[in-house]
Order: structure tokens, then C-alpha cells, then sequence
């Protein structure tokens, strides 16, 4: 799968108040609702995203309702925040209005705050326009005041101008044009992990969270299925990319298949290895069992970075699982082809510490890539020298065969992705694995490295007293 295949899916935003028919009009445009959105019933973060196809154009629909609205207090703080989100996650947005009901004061809130738009298309969607007298109504002048032109006379509940509606946002978005090809990612991520460990509550959290745009990105050959995560880096003042492959599996799996027994990832073997990092995640009330065990082993050798989530932690308390510091001890020795992994807890449900995992996810593939200076390198070995004096002098030891122990001249990185590092060594004969392990822990204490495996290997350049030595 090569990202030129992939296209972005233009979004659609539904807002306006409670009951102008947003639920109505969004399930009236999505064609297979029940196997793609997953809302979380009860749930702040309940956000509706689905998919809407329209002469060829597959749409991303978001119904703002379902956004994390909590903190905001008023009602007026409420409709803008709402406003905000639309703006910031749409490329269109379809304000709503009850043409039968009139202007009321909160369209009108709606509609200035949409106005800041910059640059996005709002339309004005007169709702419940079912028969010629409120389609009249719908198209009276006194929607005008709204200063978002004329509106769209559409009824929800039977389909009217429904079509001349999306033509309207097909148009805008350039569907008569080419179609835009994605941006590339930063980040190529996945989420693996048995079925009700909160996969899709996950995606659910990190669509409501409020630095996020979330958008479906199609395949041209098979249907939409990984989502592009767009994330506002305030510190770089970026926008950085996640693409998280393959979650159309995710979300489908838990509408449609729920109770099957699967194994949890849902994507060839082939997309697992072309990611940057893969997010394991465990369910803190179930801990790891044999499934996650065989889960892990499709990771290994991948040279991927590898976070591991533990979900339902708002549970620990009630159940008894101890300190996060514990419980993350545990994970580590379930888990030992990874001791490197970074490890994190989470309440996907509520959305609880789902925000700091974007950056962790930035973070650990930042560091996979990341370059060490050779001057920092060298320093390196100097300290190592002095600090482990004992290490490099004759005699033997638990790292070095034969009596002789390794006499490091130098190290220097070899690769990124993972970083892998060379070790410039008299003998190589005289290395024992522990010595490169030794090594390789030194290295993460001095530069890090969270999350992301580092290769170590040695290279010899004859030491002729050494060999000399050791005849
Ligand atoms: P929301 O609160 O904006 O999501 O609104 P809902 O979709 O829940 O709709 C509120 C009420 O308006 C429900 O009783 C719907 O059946 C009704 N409704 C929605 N769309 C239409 C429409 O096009 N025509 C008519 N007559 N009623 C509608
Ligand atoms: P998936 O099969 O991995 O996609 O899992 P779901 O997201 O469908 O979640 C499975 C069940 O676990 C659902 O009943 C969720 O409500 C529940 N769940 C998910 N995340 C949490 C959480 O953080 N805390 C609690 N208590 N329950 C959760």
C-alpha cells in the first residue's frame, strides 16, 4: 500500500441546536451507519463520524453534538465552542435550522460564530422543510439576517433537497476536480489488542479531543479504512500527521462483530511492518493473557516503536489493581522482547489521559528516527571509559571470553529507524552479548530512546597486541 493511493475524504460538519434535526439528517446521509460509527452511549465523548458517498466523493460526516461540550458552562459558551470544533474539523459546514419553528436566538449565535470562519464554507441548511408551505418558509427572507445567504430547504425525515445539499458541498470541496492526494504522515501508526479492550472507544476519545481533526482517508481500491489524525504541535507550531492504518477494522468490528474471537489485528502483516509505532493495548481489569502474548509476537523483529496502553483504568481502584507503578512493573515482565516499550494508562470510556497520547505517539516515532551526533557519541565513550574503567582494562570478566576484555575505540550511529549503532572494538572475539547489552543501556541512559528499539553491533579493527595477546 503506497500513500499515492490514498486520498483524503473531505468533512462535512452538522451543527445548529438540540432538535433542529441533526441526528436525523446525519443517519439519512450515511449509507452504512451501523457498520462504521461506534457511538459510546452516556459518554461526553460520544462523537457520531461516519461516511456519506456522493457522486463518487466519499465524505467524512461529523455530528457536533456528540463533541465534549462539559467545560464549557453557559449556553453561549456551549455554541461556540461547538462553532469552533465545526470550523477547525470541517471543511464544510451545514448549520441547521428548523424552518418551521423561525429564527430563534440561538441560530443566530450559531451563525455569528460560524461567520469567523476563515475561509470555510458554511451553508445554511433549513431543516424540516417536508411540503411546499415550509419550504416557503425555509426560503423567506429573514434567513438572510443569518449573513450566511440563502438557505437550503432539505428535509431530514424525507430526503427533499437532501441531494441539491450535497451537489452544494460535492462542488465546494472540488469534486469536479481532481481529487486532493493525502498529505504524507508523520507518523504511521496502528492500534492491535483483543476485542473489548477499548480499541474503538480509543478512536472515539481521540476524535472528541480538542487539538484533533480527524478526517478518513479512502483507499481508491478498497473502502475507506485508516483515519489522519491532524494534531496542533503549539510548541512547533505544526500540525503534525498520525495516520492510523487500518481502523475501519476496528470500528467494524465492534458494531457488527462483537463476542467474535478474533486476534486482533485486523491489518496484513505487511501494513504492521511499514509502521512507525504500534499501540498494544491491554485491558487493566483482564491483564495480558496468552492472546496479547501471540499479539506481541507479530511485532517482534518489526523494529517498530511500541507503546503499551492500559485501558479501563478509571476501574483500578474498585478492582483492586494497585499503583500505576506496579501494574506498569507487571506489564514490563509479561512483556520482555520489549523492555524499551513505553507504557501508559488510560480511560478510554471517559477520554481520562487520551490527550497525552498523541504526543507520546510523536514522541516515541521521533525518537525511532532520531540522529545522535558523533561529538556526543564520542563523548559518550570517553565517559563510559572513565566511569567503567574496569571494563575496558585486561583480565576477565562477565563481558569478555578468554580472559580478554572488549577494548572500545569508538561507536557510531549506523542507521535510524530503529537507531542502530556500530562499536568500534580492537577484537570482536572478545565481546560477549552482554557487553553490546551493557552498551545499549548505557546509550538509553544518556540519550533516551523511549519507546523505540536501538540495534547495537561491533565492528573490529585489529588491535595486534590483542591478538597477540591472546595466542
Ligand atoms: P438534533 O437534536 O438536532 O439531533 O435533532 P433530532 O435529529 O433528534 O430531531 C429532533 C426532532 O425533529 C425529532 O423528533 C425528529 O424526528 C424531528 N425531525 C428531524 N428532521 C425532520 C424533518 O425533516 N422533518 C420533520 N417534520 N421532523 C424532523
Ligand atoms: P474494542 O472491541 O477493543 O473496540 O472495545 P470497545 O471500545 O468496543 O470497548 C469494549 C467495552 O469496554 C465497551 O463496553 C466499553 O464501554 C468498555 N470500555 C472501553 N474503554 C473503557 C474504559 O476506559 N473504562 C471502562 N470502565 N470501560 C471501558
Amino acid at each position: 500500500m503506497s500513500d499515492a493511493r490514498m486520498t483524503m475524504t473531505p468533512v462535512i460538519a452538522l451543527v445548529g441546536r438540540t432538535n433542529v434535526g441533526k441526528s436525523t439528517l446525519f443517519n439519512r446521509l450515511l449509507e452504512h451507519r451501523k457498520a462504521i460509527t461506534s457511538p459510546i452511549a452516556g459518554t461526553t465523548h460520544d462523537i457520531n463520524f461516519g461516511h456519506c458517498k456522493w457522486r463518487g466523493m466519499t465524505f467524512t460526516v461529523i455530528d457536533t453534538a456528540g463533541l465534549d461540550l462539559t467545560t464549557a458552562t453557559s449556553t453561549e459558551a456551549k455554541i461556540k465552542k461547538q462553532a469552533e470544533s465545526a470550523i477547525k474539523k470541517a471543511n464544510v459546514v451545514f448549520l441547521l435550522v428548523d424552518a418551521r419553528a423561525g429564527l430563534l436566538p440561538e441560530d443566530r449565535a450559531f451563525a455569528i460564530h460560524l461567520r469567523k470562519s476563515k475561509g470555510k464554507k458554511v451553508f445554511l441548511v433549513a431543516n424540516k422543510s417536508d411540503n411546499p408551505g415550509t419550504r416557503r418558509q425555509a426560503e423567506g427572507p429573514e434567513w438572510l439576517k443569518l449573513g450566511l445567504g440563502p438557505s437550503f430547504p432539505v428535509s431530514a425525515a424525507n430526503g427533499t433537497g437532501v441531494g441539491d445539499l450535497l451537489d452544494a458541498a460535492w462542488t465546494e470541496v472540488g469534486g469536479d476536480k481532481e481529487v486532493p492526494e493525502m498529505p504524507i504522515p508523520d507518523v504511521r501508526a496502528v492500534i492491535i489488542g483483543r476485542p473489548n479492550v477499548g480499541k474503538s472507544s480509543l478512536l472515539n476519545a481521540i476524535a472528541g479531543e480538542d487539538r484533533v481533526i480527524v478526517s478518513e482517508v479512502a483507499h481508491t481500491t478498497k473502502e475507506p479504512q485508516d483515519t489522519l489524525i491532524s494534531w496542533e504541535d503549539f510548541k512547533a507550531k505544526k500540525t503534525k500527521r498520525i495516520l492510523l492504518v487500518d481502523t475501519v477494522g476496528i470500528r467494524k468490528k465492534s458494531a457488527v462483530e462483537k463476542g467474535i474471537e478474533k486476534v486482533g489485528v485486523h491489518m496484513s502483516l505487511e501494513e504492521l511492518k511499514s509502521a512507525d509505532v504500534v499501540m498494544l493495548m491491554v485491558d487493566a481489569t483482564e491483564g495480558v493473557a496468552m492472546q496479547e502474548k501471540r499479539l506481541a509476537g507479530f511485532i517482534e523483529d518489526h523494529n517498530v516503536a511500541v507503546i503499551i496502553i492500559v485501558n479501563k483504568w478509571d476501574l483500578a481502584e474498585e478492582r483492586n489493581l494497585g499503583t500505576a507503578e506496579d501494574y506498569a512493573a507487571y506489564i514490563r515482565l509479561q512483556f520482555p522482547s520489549y523492555p524499551y516499550a513505553a507504557v501508559t494508562f488510560i480511560a478510554a470510556k471517559s477520554g481520562a489521559k487520551v490527550g497525552r497520547l498523541i504526543p507520546m505517539i510523536l514522541e516515541v516515532a521521533e525518537q525511532r528516527h532520531r540522529i545522535v551526533p558523533q561529538a556526543d557519541l564520542d563523548k559518550f565513550v570517553e565517559k563510559l571509559k572513565k566511569q567503567h574503567h574496569s571494563l575496558f582494562a585486561k583480565g576477565g570478566d562477565r563481558f569478555g571470553k578468554k580472559g580478554n576484555r572488549p577494548k572500545v575505540y569508538g561507536i557510531t550511529q549506523t542507521g535510524t529507524a530503529p537507531p542502530a549503532f556500530m562499536l568500534v572494538v580492537a577484537d570482536k572475539e572478545s565481546l560477549h552479548y552482554n557487553f553490546l547489552r551493557f552498551v545499549e543501556n548505557r546509550l538509553r541512559e544518556a540519550f533516551g530512546f523511549e519507546g523505540t528499539p536501538i540495534r547495537v553491533n561491533a565492528r573490529e579493527i585489529g588491535d595486534p597486541e590483542m591478538v597477540k595477546a591472546r595466542r
